[in-house]
């Protein structure tokens, strides 16, 4: 911050060729949810952008390696845009049922090919299916990421029903809340202007992950929200 400020001091821009610096939406003083995308990038995943930029509304994806080497053009999008990337792994196996090494080289190749796409890399995980044990959370704290869960589902996958999710994602819906979501359904792409009208008409924000946790101080390693049962 302070550096910043130094910055434009000493090269004062033409206020006409400073683009309007938006204030940071403050998460603790406004409504908030997070809409997020796993699997993909899907091949919708151009229509939901345009969604997401049209109600200027942001979105966290949780990306699968393999997926990002096929359609790299959608991650980089998706990082210009200011939405947030996850790791999903690179194939989506259960975690539980691979060796430590299969482990790591699935979050590896994942972070590799997204920065390779997008110049980031992600600071957050979502192991596939939502399954993480202890060995899933001592590799995370290798990579340095918390492992983000979701606190309500859209049940997209199973409904694939434009009505039914928009119905299912409104319900879930509530101050803080992480929502489920597949940009691989098409009806979810469907149903997205309508969610995120009727969303910010309630008067939420929809905001990235990081926006959502962001007083939470997870560390390396910690899963939230923590699952019934879940002690380190
Ligand atoms: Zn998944």
């Amino acid at each position: 911050m302070a550096i910043a400020a130094v910055c434009v001091t000493l090269t004062p821009a033409p206020a006409s060729a400073q683009a309007p610096k938006k204030a940071p939406v403050d998460c603790t003083q406004v409504k908030c949810v997070a809409l997020t995308f796993d699997d993909g990038p899907g091949k919708y995943a151009g229509t939901l952008l345009d969604t997401l930029k049209k109600y200027d509304a942001k979105a966290t994806f949780f990306l699968e390696g393999q997926y990002v080497k096929s359609r790299p053009q959608f991650v980089k999008r998706m990082a210009a845009e200011g939405h947030e990337l996850g790791n999903h792994s690179y194939k989506h196996p259960d975690f539980r049922t691979l060796e430590t090494w299969e482990i790591r080289a699935e979050i590896k190749k994942t972070q590799d090919e997204i920065k390779k796409a997008a110049g980031v890399e992600p600071k957050l995980l979502r192991p596939p299916y939502g399954m993480a044990d202890l060995t899933v959370s001592e590799i995370a704290t290798e990579f340095g990421m918390p492992i983000i869960l979701w606190t309500g589902g859209s049940e997209d996958w199973k409904t694939k029903n434009v009505e039914a999710i928009k119905k299912k994602t409104l319900e879930v819906a509530k101050p803080g809340s992480i929502i489920l979501m597949h940009d691989w359904v098409k009806q979810t792409v469907d149903a997205m202007p309508s969610i995120v009208k009727s969303l910010q008409k309630k008067g939420y924000h929809l905001v990235t992950v990081s926006d959502i946790v962001k007083n939470e101080n997870l560390q390396p390693g910690d899963v939230f929200p923590v699952p019934e049962g879940w002690e380190k």
